[in-house]
């Protein structure tokens, strides 16, 4: 066969010859844009050349602060197509860790959406290799700013080359993008993707059995550019052509509604927590979401009622997956076999609420305290994996030994697989809750609560305990109107029946919010020590 490099650039190149004409509908703060691929094709040669003018170099690092939108979809493609490297950065991140990022990628040229200027301003003395900051704005002056030299986005791409090439000549094990961890502990750590992990990564999104994204999708991704490149879908959707719905900057559940019933979106991408957001927005009523056809759930586990409410009240599929990082970040989804339909709607249920089935290309391996555990739905042990798109280290860090040994990424989380080969996160390592010598599962109870009519969120954590290591405290936000209606001993009851005695928590707690992480997962450090601080421990 011919040796022919897998190579991101090309994949635009792709969408300018045979989807010219579809859609990118982008939002950004001030106006909602539309552009076809021929537009975006251009645009993107345009800042190519662009780039090569501010003196970005093959292997240097453009680092992108912002949210979904066109222009950051154009930096996408224009980075890895001249042989840089793309770096999105989480916005939400402390300001010192964003410092700690830019700095340890070095990253050589800034791309800031206008609204997360001052963040930039407030760490700019900081920053040790920036040489040019790009504002992305529609405005046609700059804006006022302390960061130098700043550029605006759109007069920049004015001066480029139309017709710049994407380099044919870059390895395709080379690094196209980079990610860092939203890191719940110590300081992030830098995950590389190459050209050839990403190109082979949409092929998966692609496959029926997967995501199954195709030209004739609308395609909306939630989840933001700056979580694990909006899980690989901006790069997948434009390879297939598929029209892609932008939500833009501090997006409401409002403007996601709106936009799938106006936009006809057909699958659309995000952590459970949005989706929860999303349910409320449609209980008021009045929203048209008949073109859904895939709701695509990860990040954290998806709690059995969303999958039901979305499935059985608004007709809406849900699919649940899995990834992280470190892994591009699509490793399982779980949909039913053939064979599985004739389950009764509960087991149906209870399957699909697992993580799934890997996606073929991915290895895996669970390995419990004597080896690797029995697919028998019951054993615990973390899963390692291994695949051309999982990654082999992180970027600079002395941490990478822990996680990637013996040809394995050890992703730190704990879960059973069943007779089917279906995984189900028991749990993080971490979180997971030492009691008498056994151990519970937080997010088997949390599922079990979030079932209840009356709560909105729950999330359970370990507090020590002198008799048993350890025990379980679960912490519960109610749905409004249902404060004098659920109480503790309520909830108790409904689980009781789900439960080894033992697994029960000691309290409920009620809270009005539960802390979250800067991508949307529950904070459990932040929760433990809010939890500490009411028994006063
Ligand atoms: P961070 O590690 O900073 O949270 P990631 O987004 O990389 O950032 O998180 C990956 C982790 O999220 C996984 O290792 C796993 O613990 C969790 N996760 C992802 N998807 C799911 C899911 N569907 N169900 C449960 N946990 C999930």
């Amino acid at each position: 066969m011919m040796q022919v490099p897998l190579l991101v650039g090309p994949m635009l190149e792709h969408a300018e010859k045979f989807f010219s004409k579809k859609e990118v509908i982008s939002q950004t703060h001030d106006k909602l844009h539309h552009l076809t691929y021929a537009d975006i094709g251009k645009r993107t040669r345009r800042l190519m050349s662009t780039l090569e003018n501010l003196g970005v170099q093959k292997g240097d690092r453009v680092g992108t602060l912002a949210w979904n939108h066109h222009r950051h979809l154009e930096i996408y493609f224009a980075a890895p197509g001249m042989g840089a490297v793309l770096h999105t950065i989480n916005i939400r991140l402390s300001p010192e860790h964003i410092i700690y990022i830019i700095n340890h990628a070095e990253d050589k040229v800034l791309f800031i959406d206008e609204d997360v200027l001052p963040l930039v301003e407030a760490v700019k003395d900081k920053l040790k290799t920036v040489e040019a900051f790009i504002v992305m704005t529609d405005k046609a002056e700059l804006p006022e700013s302390a960061l130098a030299p700043l550029y605006s986005y759109e007069e920049l791409l004015h001066t480029g080359n139309p017709n710049f090439e994407f380099d044919k000549t870059i390895d395709e094990n080379d690094p196209a993008g980079m990610c860092y961890t939203s890191a719940t502990t110590g300081k992030p750590k830098g995950v590389v993707y190459s050209h050839r992990g990403i190109v082979l990564h949409s092929y998966a999104l692609g496959l029926a059995d997967s995501a199954a994204i195709s030209e004739s999708d609308v395609s909306m991704a939630v989840v933001p550019q700056f979580h694990v490149n909006a899980w690989g879908t901006p790069f997948a959707c434009t390879w297939f052509g598929t029209t892609q719905v932008m939500p833009g900057p501090r997006f409401t559940p409002k403007r996601l509604a709106a936009f799938i019933e106006k936009f006809r979106v057909t699958i659309t991408a995000g952590v459970p927590t949005i989706w929860l957001g999303l349910l409320r927005e449609l209980d008021q009523g009045g929203y048209d979401t008949s073109s859904l056809r895939a709701v695509l759930c990860g990040g954290s586990a998806a709690p059995k009622g969303l999958i039901q409410a979305f499935e059985e009240k608004y007709n809406i599929p849900f699919i649940h997956a899995y990834g992280a990082t470190e892994t591009t970040p699509l490793v399982t989804l779980s949909r039913l076999k053939s064979y599985q339909q004739d389950l009764t709607v509960e087991a149906k249920l209870d399957q699909r609420s697992k993580q799934g089935m890997l996606v073929p290309g991915v290895k895996m391996k669970v390995i419990g305290s004597d080896g690797e555990v029995a697919w028998n739905g019951d054993e615990m042990g973390e899963l390692l994996l291994r695949g051309p798109w999982i990654a082999s280290e992180y970027y600079h860090d002395d941490r990478s030994e822990q996680a990637f040994h013996d040809g394995w990424f050890h992703t730190g989380d704990v879960v059973t697989v069943d007779e089917e080969g279906t995984i189900k996160i028991v749990d993080r390592t971490k979180d997971l809750i030492k009691s008498g010598g056994e151990w519970i599962s937080s997010v088997d109870i949390e599922n079990a609560i979030m079932a209840h009519d009356g709560v909105f969120e729950a999330s359970v954590v370990a507090i020590p305990d002198p008799e048993w290591q350890e025990r379980p405290i679960a912490c519960v936000v109610l749905h409004e109107g249902f404060a004098e209606k659920t109480s503790k001993a309520d909830l108790l009851e409904f689980l009781r029946p789900q439960f080894a005695k033992w697994w029960l928590p000691d309290d409920i707690l009620f809270f009005d919010e539960i802390p979250k992480t800067s991508v949307g997962k529950f904070l459990k450090r932040e929760l433990r020590e809010q939890v500490k601080a009411h028994y006063n421990m």
